[in-house]
């Protein structure tokens, strides 16, 4: 049976072996390409052989705007809905929200924005630390 290989979301930056020509190698990130069902990555040259379908698929990803990096100071709007258990119980960000970045996260690997929002119920206005993914949103500025 042939080997399947998925994109999928990936925020690991270490070199490790490919899982089917043993290749040293490094995934890419936040989107990489794995053998489907697990963690074990997978070569360029090892997508392009058994699933070319795959691998242009992943190039059109990062040739695409969807993996443009925000700036601090940049507006964003984001893509995917969001949300965050906070002390206020589970807060929802739409799709279409327009956030201010702040900064990058500590992974670097998406962004943090300080943004009021209004909470359900009596609790009224908050600031809240809101981290979002690279892939959750677009850049507008
Ligand atoms: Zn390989």
């Amino acid at each position: 049976m042939d080997k399947q290989i998925v994109l999928k979301y990936n925020n690991t930056a270490t070199k490790e072996l490919c899982g089917i020509c043993k290749w040293k190698m490094k995934n890419t990130m936040p989107i990489g390409a794995f053998l489907e069902g697990t963690d074990t990555s997978v070569c360029d040259e090892c997508i392009e052989k058994h699933s070319p379908e795959v691998l242009k698929a992943k190039s059109a990803y990062f040739d695409s705007k969807v993996c443009e990096i925000a700036q601090i100071g940049s507006k964003i709007k984001v893509t995917k809905k969001q949300c965050y258990g906070t002390v206020h119980g589970l807060v929802e960000i739409a799709v279409g929200t327009i956030l201010n970045v702040q900064s990058r996260n500590s992974s670097d690997d998406g962004i943090s924005a300080r943004e009021t929002i209004t909470l359900n119920g009596q609790l009224g206005e908050k600031i809240l630390n809101l981290e979002v993914w690279d892939t959750d949103y677009v850049v507008l500025n």
